[in-house]
């Protein structure tokens, strides 16, 4: 029997392709199981000065993804002799990535990508795992799909479940059980109570906050110090009766050295921006991300500490430059522009490949692997669902043989 600890990026795809493939597979997941629509419901809460975004639901954070589909860190994985090109076609294939359709690029989409165009930017639509023809495109991504137009890792978990997988919602796992160094049995809590169910392979799939947490109560050394969250600011101003808030989110994508940047509408840039009288209608905006060095840490319980490096602000500093450039080719007055916090939605690097996990995502106990962003190298700096999938994919193959 293999558990499977988490039903997100990581741990959707791989209860998916286990119980097709008629393995035994129970599926541990602390959040409930939800509508869609109701995902907003579930982002969790960090301390006040950590502005750091994910969810506990099945589904885990892909429920409030924006569909975003990038293949990233080919050539850190290859120096750890990982080719995920099969694997990156496969997922592609299964979650439907593809540009939207015209009818489904907006109007402040469309002036980001001529303005960016113009300015001699590399820009392109962002591939996206979204149906046009389900999608109303009410610009709500972030809360949760509330016509399930969106692929999310839920939709792999009712397959599982489908094709046998057991799934325990609701429930905690709080620790692994060691044989000789061999990982055999899972402690949880559910309904209040401790609970303990012997296995003979155990994925943890948490997240990298709380795959950290476990691996480090098991004792295993070099657990999250490592983390990074792909920082991200959104930059924008005014611009009369654009009605971008309602388009379809991060529908473009612009690649420099340092940063991305996607048209992004935040419901905290309204404060920001230094015009009276501005609507959520007349703002056009647009997310700067980073790929931030690996300062942070989480502890035992949990609790996370992450500091921004002067790397990470010169970084941040030149994607906004940038966007600055694009927002007064589009139209907007650079007097009206303002900047929310910085925030991190792509929490990873607490277990990596080649320290914490191996190749095959094996850490130093036998039967005791992790898959989900915790072992990504370094951080991607751009959506990492697409190579979480492809990695889950490679261990499912392995697993099976
Ligand atoms: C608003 C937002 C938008 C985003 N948009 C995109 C995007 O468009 N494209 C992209 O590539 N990335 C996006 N991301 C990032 C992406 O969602 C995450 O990087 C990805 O989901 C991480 O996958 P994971 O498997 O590591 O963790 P998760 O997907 O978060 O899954 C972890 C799962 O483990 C469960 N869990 C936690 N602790 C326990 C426990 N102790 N016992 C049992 N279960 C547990 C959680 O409830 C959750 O279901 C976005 C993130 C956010 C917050």
């Amino acid at each position: 029997m293999i558990a499977i600890v988490g039903t997100g990026a990581g741990g959707g795809l791989l209860a998916r392709e286990l119980a097709k493939s008629g393995e035994e597979v129970i599926i541990f997941e602390k959040g409930p199981y939800i509508d869609s629509k109701d995902a907003y419901k579930y982002y969790d809460e960090y301390p006040k000065d950590m502005d750091l975004l994910s969810t506990t639901c099945v589904g885990g954070s892909t429920i409030v993804a924006m569909g975003n589909m990038v293949r990233a860190l080919d050539s850190e994985l290859h120096e750890f002799g990982i080719d995920l090109t099969e694997e990156y076609e496969y997922v592609e294939e299964l979650v439907g990535v593809h540009e939207l359709d015209d009818s489904h690029i907006g109007r402040g989409t469309r002036i980001f990508l001529d303005a960016a165009e113009e300015l001699g930017l590399d820009v392109c639509k962002m591939p996206k795992a979204i149906r046009e023809e389900d999608c109303i495109q009410c610009g709500k991504c972030a809360f949760g799909c509330p016509v399930d137009a969106k692929w999310s890792a839920k939709d792999f978990v009712d397959e599982a479940v489908e094709a046998g997988a057991t799934l325990i919602s609701e429930a905690e796992v709080i620790d692994v059980i060691l044989c000789n160094m061999q990982a055999c049995g899972i402690r949880y809590i559910k309904d209040g109570q401790e609970k303990i169910l012997k296995t003979d392979k155990i994925v943890l799939c948490a997240g990298a906050i709380q795959s950290a947490a476990i691996l480090k109560n098991i004792g295993l050394t070099g657990i999250g110090r490592e983390l990074f969250f792909d920082p991200f600011v959104t930059v924008g101003g005014y611009l009369k009766d654009i009605n971008f808030n309602t388009e379809v989110q991060m529908a473009g994508l612009v690649v420099g050295k340092n940063f991305v940047l996607s048209p992004h509408f935040s419901s905290f840039i309204r404060e920001n921006i230094p015009y009276e009288g501005t609507e959520d209608k007349d703002i056009l905006s647009i997310m700067v991300k980073i790929p931030d060095e690996a300062k942070g840490y989480v502890h035992t319980d949990g609790f996370v500490n992450k500091t921004n490096t002067i790397t990470d602000i010169r970084y941040l500093a030149e994607g906004v430059a940038t966007a600055g450039f694009i927002l007064k080719k589009a139209g907007v007055d650079p007097k009206t522009i303002g900047s929310t916090v910085f925030r991190g939605a792509h929490p990873g690097g607490t277990a990596p490949i080649g320290k914490v996990v191996d190749s095959n995502l094996e850490t130093e106990i036998d039967d005791l692997f992790v898959c989900d962003a915790s072992v990504l190298p370094v951080s991607p700096g751009k959506p990492p669902i697409l190579t979480i999938l492809a990695l889950s994919k490679r261990l499912a193959d392995y697993l099976k043989k």
